[in-house]
């Protein structure tokens, strides 16, 4: 077994691809195949007259390694940039206002309490219904559940509609009422598994902090030097994908190349591109959003396409607009806003791209960021670019007070981009694994399975380049005992 095939060039591909190079031993022979004319798939970073504009992701995770590791082995530390903590606030828009997050509010929880109570932006009634997390006992049933379903057992209607919903809504473009919890959020889980509700456990480990429980690790494993909890890369995340391509072997990097067809042919894989191309490999990696795998698969396995082809892909846009700063009398004190779906507005949610990262706008400009689309409102991402860039000043100037005219305007749609993670999701990923193991030398990486993340396409690369490393060295043991 030496040939492999990779198709799919965004960054869990490149990272397969990577891993393969630099630690299979020996080097297993790889080409990959994108049907793009260039590599990265969403990772999209552009500099125009001084700004960075981000496509596609801004940043990455630190709690989960693998990006921020990747970047220092690709010589990138020297790169790499924190978010501004010193402006790390974020905004819901309700009731006509821009009311900030009270501070300590973690994703759903408040970790605070006096910011909290103070905060105008929960009613007092929403208040103590959050409070009653302490007293509510936890659920026996472990089946999985939504995000919506999970908070308003706990916390209520108004912590969803509020602060849950469009904080999840922000990150994963989805509809909380069908997230599965268990593949998003495990950790809420566990709080209540273990503490008994999410405000004991927030109590739980604040007493621990005080006894002198070490902080948590770094992307490093190193509790000494703090990294911030989102990372970019100086030039947008584009570097790291950059960074990976110069590393690889350009000649197994081939573009333009659109696989239409899998197929078994005795003991090998067959690989069909769109100009009737054909390449065999003895392991295929399928680095393709699920709906695309599910067509190159459905031939050799049906039930294997019916399976990935069940994953629900929603559309997003982003749409980058730069200002001159002196025309913005907004402060722009904070990372950005997002916008409960209750507010019937145009827009999910907009990132202070140059407040939350330095060198994203030249001196005396701004940078901001709308997210336009998503579960509930697909349509509105597949309007027209100038579409797009109305509705996204129109929504600056009702939510901001924006009237300036931009001397940038950026649109990225990405269409059936944004895997949905739904209830049951880690079952139906279970029964995927399952099938496509019947098949020999068959992978399956990408955003789609375990993790929508940067750094969880990564981790999905490295763990398919070991179990194609052991392969190999199973084989060559046979070759050797042969
Ligand atoms: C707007 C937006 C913002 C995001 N923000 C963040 C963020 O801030 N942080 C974060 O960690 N994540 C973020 N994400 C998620 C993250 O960017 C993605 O999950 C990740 O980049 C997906 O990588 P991938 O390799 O799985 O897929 P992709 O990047 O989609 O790569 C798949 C590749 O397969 C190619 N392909 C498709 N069909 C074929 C075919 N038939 N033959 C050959 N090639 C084919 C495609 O052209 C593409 O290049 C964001 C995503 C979006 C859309």
């Amino acid at each position: 077994m030496k040939r492999v095939c990779i198709i799919g060039g965004g960054i869990a591909g490149l990272a397969t691809a990577y891993y393969l190079q630099t630690r299979a031993q020996p080097d297993a022979q790889y080409t990959l195949l994108e049907r793009a004319p260039t590599l990265g798939g969403k990772i999209v970073s552009a500099r125009e007259n001084g700004f960075v504009i981000e496509g596609g992701p801004d940043s990455f995770i630190t709690y989960k390694p693998h990006a921020l590791e990747l970047c220092r082995e690709l010589g990138l530390g020297k790169e790499l940039l924190g978010t501004n903590d010193a402006a790390r606030r974020v905004f819901v828009w309700s009731r006509g206002k821009l009311h900030p997050l009270p501070d300590g509010v973690m994703l759903i929880l408040p970790t605070k309490i006096i910011p909290f109570l103070k905060s105008p932006l929960i009613s007092w009634r929403g208040k103590l219904r959050m409070g009653m997390d302490l007293f509510i006992p936890r659920r026996e049933n472990q089946d999985d559940e939504s995000l919506a379903h999970f908070v308003r057992r706990r916390l209520g209607n108004e912590a969803l509609d509020k602060i849950a919903e469009p904080m999840i809504a922000g990150i994963y473009v989805a509809d909380a009422e069908t997230l599965s919890l268990a593949s998003t959020f495990p950790r809420f889980i566990e709080m209540e598994n273990k503490y008994g509700g999410l405000l004991r456990g927030v109590f739980a480990q604040r007493r621990a902090q005080k006894h002198g429980a070490p902080p948590r690790a770094n992307g490093n494993g190193n509790p000494q030097t703090p990294v911030s909890m989102f990372m970019t890369l100086r030039n947008g995340v584009q570097q790291l994908t950059d960074a990976l391509i110069a590393r690889l072997d350009a000649n197994a990097l081939w573009t333009n190349r659109r696989v239409v067809q899998v197929k078994r042919e005795n003991d090998a894989y067959a690989v069909r591109m769109n100009d009737g191309a054909m390449l065999c490999a003895d392991a295929v990696v399928f680095a393709t959003p699920a709906y695309v795998t599910a067509e190159l698969v459905r031939e050799m396995d049906s039930e294997l396409a019916a399976q990935l082809a069940q994953i629900r892909y929603v559309s997003s846009a982003t749409v980058s607009l730069g200002f001159k700063r002196a025309e913005i009398s907004h402060p722009l004190n904070g990372f950005g806003f997002v916008v409960p779906r209750s507010e019937k507005r145009n827009i999910l949610a907009c990132s202070w791209s140059s407040t939350k990262f330095n060198f994203r706008a030249p001196d005396e400009h701004v940078l901001l960021r709308a997210f336009i689309g998503g579960a509930h409102n697909e349509a509105l991402a597949e309007q027209s670019e100038s579409a797009l860039i109305e509705t996204a000043r129109a929504e600056l100037r009702a939510l901001m007070g924006i009237k300036a005219t931009p001397v940038l305007a950026q649109v990225y749609r990405w269409h059936k981009a944004n895997p949905q993670y739904q209830v049951g999701h880690q079952a139906g990923i279970a029964a995927i694994q399952t099938r496509a193991a019947q098949h020999d030398n068959l992978y399956l990486v990408g955003s789609a399975y375990n993790g929508v993340g940067i750094p969880d396409c990564i981790a999905d690369g490295m763990r398919v380049a070991q179990a194609i490393q052991s392969l190999l060295e199973h084989s060559m043991l046979k070759e050797e005992l042969i």
